[in-house]
């Protein structure tokens, strides 16, 4: 019997554990544990609704059940998973609880899975403040998220014999993979990788965000960074642009971003020389940005407004359309994958590799858009592949440091397919 708990319920949970759901012959059990609990009651009931329509069909259904809880807190996810009993744990929430659900599978002896490294909520606190300015210091980029903080329970994780899989959604997760199937199929040595995360598609709404906004606007609004010749280069916000004409989605300006791949990437790709991310805006987004930015909306430290402290951020997220409902309106596009520059046999080569993913055909499958699905299915697979112990070791790794093929595979089986190109169109 293999139970999952998956913790969150919002979009990218959402596609998660209806996938996890369609391959009931690995989750047997899923519990959904989120803050919100009705949000997970309902997402069980649109399942079994599912289940109950195919009432003759002998596919195995997985048993799913529902809790409430707070993952900021340590001893409530302890008791959680003491009381479900999980092969292991999917960390769907935020990457403020990172750490605390980190500490919790640690005292409990489970395998953990996440998609984004952590970042402090609070990113006024002294104490974290003093860690953050001697890391800008050290490493060389400002970026409020590094990998530093999950890296250090490796020796705790070996030592417990449990597998902590960071990063596996798309970006980071799906790139990663990428890179080291590129590495073991198609190069000897990567110089370059250029990451191109492109969204062509429209909600109709003058300004949302396709994840969490408050994790997305810190990071799209914060400065932008690269690795070359073993060090960072850091720029600002929306310093460097290009323009790419993506398969299937067409010609679209993008622009240079730090991205948390990257950190992992200069480490586990032997002989890189650069790295680069880059994410396509249109302008319309980018100026309502600068201009939220201005007004001081973006703040993430409380201010005080008639009597009581509000941080501004996560007043700006209850005024904004919740990713998760941008289904049914987004149409279009993503194409996200990355070109890598190496040689093989002594010849310089270049491929590309990418997923295109339509934003309404997710929406038909599974109720969500294209950000949520391109998330959701590796954060899936990734579990797949440890619960079946196919990604299982203990420590604390990143996803492009296992075999990459069995991943590669199961992207095709559940629905976001890949293409290999050569000789791609290069970014200057
Ligand atoms: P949402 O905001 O839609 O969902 C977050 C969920 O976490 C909500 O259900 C929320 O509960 C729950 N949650 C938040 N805080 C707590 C808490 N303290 N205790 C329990 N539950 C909590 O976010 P997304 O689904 O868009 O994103 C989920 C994760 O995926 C994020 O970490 C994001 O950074 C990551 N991501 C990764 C990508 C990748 O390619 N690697 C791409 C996109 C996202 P409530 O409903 O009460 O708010």
């Amino acid at each position: 019997m293999s139970k999952i708990l998956i913790i969150g319920c919002g979009g990218v949970a959402s596609v998660a554990i209806q996938k996890c759901a369609k391959c009931a012959d690995t989750f047997t059990e899923i519990c959904i544990a989120s803050r919100t609990k009705s949000k997970c009651d309902a997402l069980k009931e649109k399942i079994e609704k599912e289940y109950a329509a195919r009432e003759n069909s002998d596919a195995a259904k997985a048993i799913i059940t529902t809790e409430a809880v707070d993952a900021d807190n340590v001893d409530e996810l302890i008791a959680l998973i003491n009381k479900v009993q999980p092969g292991v744990v999917l960390n769907l929430a935020l990457p403020y609880q990172d750490l605390t659900i980190m500490d919790a599978c640690l005292a409990c002896g489970v395998d953990y899975i996440d998609t984004a490294n952590y970042e402090a909520e609070d990113t006024e606190d002294p104490k974290w403040r003093a860690i953050y300015e001697k890391r800008c210091e050290e490493k060389g980029f400002t970026a409020y998220f590094d990998y530093s903080w999950q890296w250090a329970y490796k020796e705790k994780f070996e030592q417990a014999g449990i597998t902590a899989l960071l990063g596996s959604g798309f970006d980071p997760g799906v790139t990663s993979v990428f890179s080291a199937y590129a590495l073991k199929h198609y190069f000897d040595e990567i110089h370059y990788i250029d990451i191109l995360d492109c969204n062509g598609g429209d909600h109709g709404y003058p300004f949302a965000t396709n994840f969490n906004p408050e994790i997305n606007l810190r990071e799209v609004s914060a400065n932008g960074s690269y690795w070359e010749d073993g060090h960072w280069v850091e720029t600002k916000p929306m310093e460097i642009k290009r323009e790419y004409d993506f398969a299937q989605v067409g010609r679209k300006d993008m622009y240079l971003l730090h991205h948390e791949e990257i950190e992992s990437l200069a480490q586990n790709i032997p002989g890189v020389k650069r790295i680069r991310f880059f994410m396509t805006f249109g302008q319309s987004y980018l100026t309502h940005m600068k201009c939220l930015e201005n007004v001081g909306m973006l703040r993430t430290d409380p201010v005080m407004f008639e009597g009581r402290e509000i941080v501004p951020i996560q007043f700006l997220k209850a005024l904004l359309p919740d990713p998760a409902s941008l289904g049914p309106r987004t149409v279009g596009k993503t194409n996200i994958g990355c070109i890598f520059t190496g040689v093989k046999d002594g010849k310089e080569k270049s491929i590309y590799i990418y997923n295109v993913c339509d934003h309404q055909e997710c929406y038909k499958e599974l109720g969500s858009q294209a950000i949520s699905y391109t998330t959701g299915v590796p954060a899936m697979i990734g579990a797949k592949l440890v619960l079946e112990g196919i990604w299982k070791r203990p420590g604390v790794f990143n996803v492009e440091e296992f075999d990459p093929d069995p991943f590669m595979e199961a992207l095709k089986e559940y629905g976001l397919p890949w293409v290999v190109e050569e000789h791609p169109a290069l970014v200057e």
